[in-house]
């Protein structure tokens, strides 16, 4: 591929799905170790939901047509011949003009077919004594009860099965072990899932003037923010995170970094060194490992931007990726968010590999790029209540964050997401389409 020309961020994306493949291997789990992982094959229910009927109120399991005609002072007289508790035994079939209390989560009775709650009932004792209206199931069972008014057949009756049945896809391939799946899957008999492996991404920041955490700056030194933060995206994606230091800008260190990231992790993902200055050697480290894709996308900002491929294998028969982002710590997100996310995605077996983007509107002036296409750090305008804005037809409304340049991490720090501008456009003014990508959780 011609190094001069400039790809569109969708080739450039295609061709990195493509050379980095994916899903990784197939495990076994316990449900309790699954959360955040992706499903490698359909999880089915393995028993119906609810497994038999069950009552969903403290009341009486009645037939229906015994009631029909009950009113507030005309009640229907039944006779109680025992009680059934959530886990507790079965009792006698119901039969006309008789009630069995119940308590919610017990097992219907059989020949029931509705219940009544406890509010519309008044419990008649063996001598005879009413009331107190309503009695709730703690007390002793009564001899008979009186029913105030009538019950549709099936009311508050959850059938078996209404909720799930036994085999049915309670999570897809390729979706998320969420929390409430956790609970679905449990709920419904499964005890272990079959997830992929979560990939493990090796980080490394490049460049002579980076500094470690805590140590001094000198007079041209600055801190890392680009290991950090790199560490905290793969790790907020449910990746795991192998962290290779930060190299010098010398061919022999890339290289001896970029080897031991390749030995241990999935796919290394190295901020800094890939334009063409004098300084930059990851391209070059890069080749000196396997090969260089592509470097340069129409995208601001992150143009210079490398892919390879490690030429050796992992024990598992897999060539490792190699991610080479610009260093300026604005391009390192976005071209991370743009081509790494979804690749580390489709390692992770994730169905969905991209954010959606939705319709948005700008409410100021902003230049861009002629031939690339802006991702514009932005925030979402709130209404009062603090919800995000939007217009008439539903667009999200949107400002700058702050300063654009790619050097600017309080703006990337404040940005609710990105604001997308098309690669012919030059200038956005104040009511403008643009799309709009959410790339925090602040959106709820
Ligand atoms: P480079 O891509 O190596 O040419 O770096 C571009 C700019 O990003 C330079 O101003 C670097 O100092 C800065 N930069 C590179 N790596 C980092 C990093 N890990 N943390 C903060 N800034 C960085
Ligand atoms: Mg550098």
């Amino acid at each position: 591929m011609s190094p001069e020309r400039l790809l569109s961020v969708e080739e450039a994306r295609d061709t990195v799905l493509a050379g980095a493949g994916g899903p990784l291997e197939a495990e076994c789990l316990a449900l309790d170790e699954a959360l955040g992982r992706v499903a490698a094959e359909p999880v089915r229910a393995r028993i119906s939901l609810p497994p038999w009927p069950n009552s969903a109120m403290d009341g009486y399991a009645i037939i229906a047509a015994d009631v029909a005609g009950a009113t507030e002072s005309a009640p229907v007289r039944l006779s109680v011949t025992g009680e059934t508790a959530a886990g507790g035994e079965g009792t006698a079939p119901v039969q006309h003009g008789v009630a069995v209390r119940i308590a919610t989560g017990a097992p219907l009775p059989d020949g029931a077919d509705a219940i009544v709650q406890v509010e519309l009932t008044t419990p008649i004792a063996a001598d005879g004594t009413a009331g107190p209206r309503a009695r709730d199931a703690a007390g002793p069972i009564p001899a008979a009860c009186l029913v105030h008014a009538p019950v549709l057949a099936g009311a508050h009756v959850r059938a078996r099965a209404s909720d799930v049945s036994a085999g049915d896809v309670i999570l897809p391939t390729g979706h998320v072990v969420t929390p409430s799946a956790i609970a679905l899957a449990a709920g419904t008999g499964v005890v272990e899932v079959r997830a992929w492996r979560r990939p493990r991404v090796a980080i490394l920041a490049t460049g002579d003037e980076i500094r470690g955490p805590g140590e001094p700056i000198g007079p041209t030194g600055i801190p890392d923010a680009n290991g950090p933060g790199l560490a905290a995206l793969v790790h907020a994606d449910g990746f795991v995170v192998i962290r290779l230091g930060i190299a010098r800008d010398r061919l022999d260190d890339v290289v001896e970094r970029l080897r031991a990231g390749i030995a241990g992790a999935d796919a290394v993902v190295v901020s800094g060194g890939v334009s063409v200055g004098p300084y930059d050697a990851v391209r070059a480290a890069f080749a000196a490992v396997g090969d260089v894709q592509l470097w340069r996308v129409a995208v601001q900002p992150g143009k210079p931007f490398a892919f390879g491929m490690a030429s050796t294998r992992t024990p598992g028969g897999r060539r490792v990726p190699l991610f080479g982002l610009p260093g300026n710590p604005v391009s390192t997100f976005v071209t991370y968010e743009l081509f790494v996310r979804p690749a580390l995605r489709a390692l992770a077996g994730h169905a969905d590999l991209l954010r959606p983007v939705e319709a948005a509107v700008i409410e100021e002036t902003a230049r861009t790029s002629r031939g690339r296409r802006a991702y514009l750090r932005a925030v979402v305008v709130r209404d009062a209540a603090g919800a995000p804005a939007r217009d008439a037809s539903g667009r999200l409304l949107v400002r700058l964050a702050g300063g654009q340049g790619s050097h600017v991490l309080s703006a990337l720090a404040r940005a609710d997401g990105l604001a997308i501008v098309a690669a012919e456009v030059e200038e956005v003014v104040p009511g403008d389409p643009v799309g709009f990508c959410w790339t925090t959780d602040r959106g709820g």
